[in-house]
């Protein structure tokens, strides 16, 4: 049985829809993480598992009981915000159990939690300190252990990171990580809008996007296979280029003529109706080639920016749309006004039709 079960929920507020029939299953020790635009639902949907949002259609359940109408205490759901929000006068150790010493449990039960919750946080020199003399990373992990100690199923976060810098941030979000396979029976969800968080910590991930589920599915999953051009293109940085062009072949490999001049060739199968078919082909910059022979896409180079281990090289096309990128490995400078080809390997060739991935029309 999954442990979390949201069918058909939905979030209006007033006659604004933000999020319709959302469907979704959340295994027991899931780390699962929401990404999408800004202001796509993310904290909203979040806020409605943590009971401090109103669900305004459907049904959600946790470990099989319908939670709709229960308040977020009686839910074994713990929330970490952004803003860490600890009480300024109160140690590390009384920050955590606070919420225990409200519920009037007893100080042995308070004492072994804080203490557990310290040892997963590697927090315990530190018990003694006040919030103003630890760093941000600290008193993240001090708000992430307030959140342990009340042993909740389901542990929410909501862009716990995005106040921490750059290099808090990763080492933070390599705690976490490991706070995940620490305790392995806690269903974890967490919501973000930096990719990389979202593909290193995800055992799944969630697109949102238009108020619904664009996809779901395992990090590689959603940089190998996406559903559609949106989860292409959000997914995997520098955005996946587009080119539109037609079907000019069928069958296990696809020829694809292409407006701008070029031919691409994919292994995505297509049948002999689709002949003509109008089609965007996706290729993401680092499946781009520089090539002799005949390519996707010939132009001249506008930009170079050489970052060491890739290079990128920036494209300007002629239709006035977003620029083509490839992303080759190594150092390339001096290519700068050079006209090159670009090809890739039909098993990097996306294709697309009406947005929507000609792998999956089946499915
Ligand atoms: P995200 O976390 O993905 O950036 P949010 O879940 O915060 O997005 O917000 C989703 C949408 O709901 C936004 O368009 C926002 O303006 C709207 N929204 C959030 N809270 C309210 C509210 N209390 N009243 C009206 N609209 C709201
Ligand atoms: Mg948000």
């Amino acid at each position: 049985m999954a442990e979390l079960n949201l069918t058909g929920v939905a979030k209006s507020y007033g006659a604004v829809d933000v999020l319709s029939d959302i469907d979704l299953e959340i295994e027991k020790g899931e780390f699962i993480v929401f990404v999408g635009p800004s202001g796509c639902g993310k904290s909203t949907l979040l806020r409605m598992i943590a009971g401090l949002e109103k669900i305004t259609g459907g049904t959600l359940e946790i470990d099989g009981e319908v939670m709709n109408d229960v308040p977020p205490a009686q839910r074994g759901v713990a929330m970490v915000f952004q803003t860490y929000a600890l009480y300024p006068h109160m140690t590390v150790r009384d920050n955590m159990a606070f919420a225990l010493k409200i519920a009037g449990k007893p100080a042995a039960e308070i004492d072994a939690a804080v203490a557990n919750a310290a040892r997963i946080l590697q927090l315990d020199s530190y018990l003694d300190r006040l919030p103003k003399a630890l760093s941000g990373g600290q008193r993240q992990r001090v708000a992430i252990g307030r959140a342990i100690v009340r042993d909740p199923k389901v542990f929410l976060f909501d862009e716990p990171l995005s106040n921490l810098d750059a290099a808090l941030r990763v080492a933070t979000r390599i705690e976490i990580a490991q706070l995940n396979e620490k305790m392995p029976d806690t269903t974890m969800i967490y919501v973000t809008h930096d990719q990389v968080e979202a593909m290193t910590l995800a055992s799944r991930i969630v697109v949102l996007a238009g108020g619904g589920i664009a996809q779901v599915g395992a990090p590689l999953e959603l940089y190998e296979r996406p559903r559609n051009e949106f989860v292409a293109q959000f997914i995997g940085s520098p955005a996946m280029n587009l080119f539109a062009g037609e079907i000019a072949g069928t069958g296990a490999e696809t020829v694809i003529r292409l407006d701008a001049g070029g031919v691409a060739r994919s292994t995505v199968p297509t049948r002999p109706e689709d002949e003509g078919r109008r089609v965007n082909i996706g290729v993401r910059p680092e499946d781009l080639e520089v090539t002799g022979g005949e390519g996707i896409y010939t132009g001249a180079v506008e930009i170079v920016e050489a970052l060491g281990e890739v290079t990128l090289l920036y494209f300007e096309t002629d239709c006035g749309e977003a620029s083509v990128i490839a992303k080759l490995p190594g150092i390339h400078t001096g290519q700068r006004g050079r006209s090159v080809t670009l090809t890739a390997a039909p098993d990097k060739v996306h294709v697309f039709a009406d947005g929507v991935s000609l792998l999956y029309r089946d499915a």
